[in-house]
């Protein structure tokens, strides 16, 4: 598993991250609207509720207040009648006149009563809360009053917030184990559930508004989190696209820098300049050998002249002579004397892999780097130095491309051989270089590749050795072939 596939896994792994942290904070947002709505429902429900509650004990309190003195029936007592035709819940007003008993002769009511006359407020009675009924009794002189009251009747369903059909809140009042269902709401197996449980605001009739809400898996906005999926993917895949265009274009700036196409430019400007300097010479050496040539053919033959002649083809000769020197003078021994700086190898060998991934990738090539711990930095030039690392890679490169693609190895060990001296072994798993070849790698324009320059190696060298710093192909033993780079450590050992 190389390093590509490591940062392919990982950058699909923060793909599918994002992509999940936005579908599940979209989740997230969509069940806090569900409950936010969810409570303010539940709390209209119980002040609806409350209120009808309350009305119950008023009314009650009237009919304490405004019976008549005497027994019989005559202030609010004649309205008893009615009040159930005004107030669809009440089903029955129930009176126990001062020395009677309870219409129904109920022992609970005698209870319930005497509670009543004990704490001063009406007291519940007779809860059959499954049939949605209770009674609610107050005791007061000379008659006490009871009112059967119905569940059912106390939704007021001009005023709910809901469809008590089809919300999926479950409504309902709680007493004593008893529970009456106000709405039935819609309960799925798994989801999300809230909550709300509070006691009616009235203290005589001590019930608690229960109310509850599941919210389904298929409640979750799940075209909206899709889409968000899509919209990081897509985004994540036109950022790659972004980013590895980047690369390429700072590949190819770096290559460009390294010289290697500035490199062929300079050659052929160098070219061209030598053949300018040399055709003067040369054409002046021609005419003066052919001259020499004629003088010394007449006769009789014009001794002085022809000398003469053959002096100046002798000084031309010498000029051009001088030309080539100084070119090559050039050439060999570039100055880097000012430009040497300490470096990480390690890091610059990284910087060279990194440019020619696609050219390993091209040759199903996995570099295979393996550097000592603790490495020094080297004193180098950085620029010579990925150029000497880049010509030998790219020579391994181009000698496994020669075997099968199953064999192909290249290795890179950075390692310490001596103190203040570090050394950078490129070793390939090719063809190898045959004996006959060895001795003549480090010459200017030696190649065996059709197309090749030649010009690689001996680059390399003279760069090297610019650097303080010495290329060496390794001994001939084991497969392939290997060059060692040997630099000097930026503090040299004492
Ligand atoms: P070029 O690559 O243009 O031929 P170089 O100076 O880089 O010039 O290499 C000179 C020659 O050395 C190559 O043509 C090739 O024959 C030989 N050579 C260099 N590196 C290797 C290698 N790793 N394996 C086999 N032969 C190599």
């Amino acid at each position: 598993m190389n390093k590509a596939w490591h940062r392919r896994t990982a950058a699909t792994l923060a793909c599918l991250l994002a992509a999940g942290s936005s579908a599940g904070w979209l989740a997230h947002a969509r069940l806090q609207q569900l409950q936010a709505a969810f409570e303010t429902d539940a709390r209209i429900v119980h002040r609806l509720l409350s209120q009808r509650m309350v009305q119950h004990d008023a009314i009650l309190s009237t009919l304490a207040l405004l019976q008549p003195a005497e027994p019989g029936l005559g202030g609010a007592d004649a309205a008893l009648p009615r009040l159930p035709s005004v107030y669809p819940q009440i089903l029955d007003v129930l009176r126990r006149p001062a020395d009677g008993t309870w219409p129904a002769a109920a022992p609970e009511l005698d209870a319930a009563e005497a509670t009543s006359r004990a704490t001063g407020h009406a007291t519940l009675a007779r809860p059959d809360l499954a049939a949605g009924r209770y009674h609610l009794v107050l005791a007061s002189t000379p008659a006490s009053y009871a009112l059967h009251i119905d569940l059912h009747a106390t939704v007021p369903h001009d005023e709910w917030p809901m469809d008590p059909v089809t919300s999926p809140i479950r409504v309902t009042l709680e007493h004593a184990g008893q529970a009456f269902t106000v709405q039935p709401g819609s309960t799925p197996a798994r989801g999300w559930t809230y909550g709300f449980r509070k006691a009616l605001a009235s203290p005589s009739q001590p019930l608690d508004v229960v109310a509850q809400r599941v919210v389904g898996w298929d409640e979750l906005p799940w075209f909206a989190m899709l889409g968000w999926c899509a919209a990081t993917a897509a985004a994540a895949v036109a950022g790659r696209a972004l980013w590895r265009h980047r690369v390429a274009r700072r590949r190819a700036e770096e290559l460009l820098r390294l010289g290697q196409v500035a490199r062929l430019n300079t050659l052929g400007e160098l070219a061209a300049g030598m053949a300018h300097e040399l055709n003067q010479p040369l054409t002046a050496l021609l005419s003066g050998t052919q001259a020499a040539q004629r003088l010394l053919g007449d006769d009789p033959p014009d001794l002085d002249t022809a000398r003469t002649a053959m002096a100046r083809a002798v000084e031309q000769a010498r000029r051009a002579s001088d030309v080539v020197g100084r070119l090559r003078r050039l050439v060999e021994r570039p100055d880097l004397a000012g430009q040497m700086q300490p470096l990480q190898l390690p890091a610059a060998v990284h910087d060279v892999l990194h440019l020619l991934e696609p050219e390993c990738r091209a040759r199903a090539v996995v570099p295979e780097v393996q550097a000592e711990p603790g490495l020094p930095a080297v004193l180098a030039e950085p620029v010579a130095l990925q150029q000497i690392v880049h010509n030998l890679v790219m020579n391994a490169l181009q000698a496994l491309e020669q075997v099968p693609a199953a064999e192909r190895r290249l290795e890179l060990r950075l390692g310490t051989p001596t103190p203040g001296q570090v050394q950078l072994t490129v070793r390939d798993h090719g063809p190898g270089i045959p004996p006959e070849a060895r001795e003549r790698l480090f010459e200017p324009f030696f190649t065996t590749r059709a197309g090749g320059l030649g010009l690689g190696l001996p680059l390399c060298e003279s760069l090297a050795q610019a650097m303080g710093a010495s290329l060496q192909l390794a001994p001939g033993n084991g497969r392939g072939a290997a060059f060692v780079l040997l630099l000097p450590a930026a503090t040299p050992t004492p």
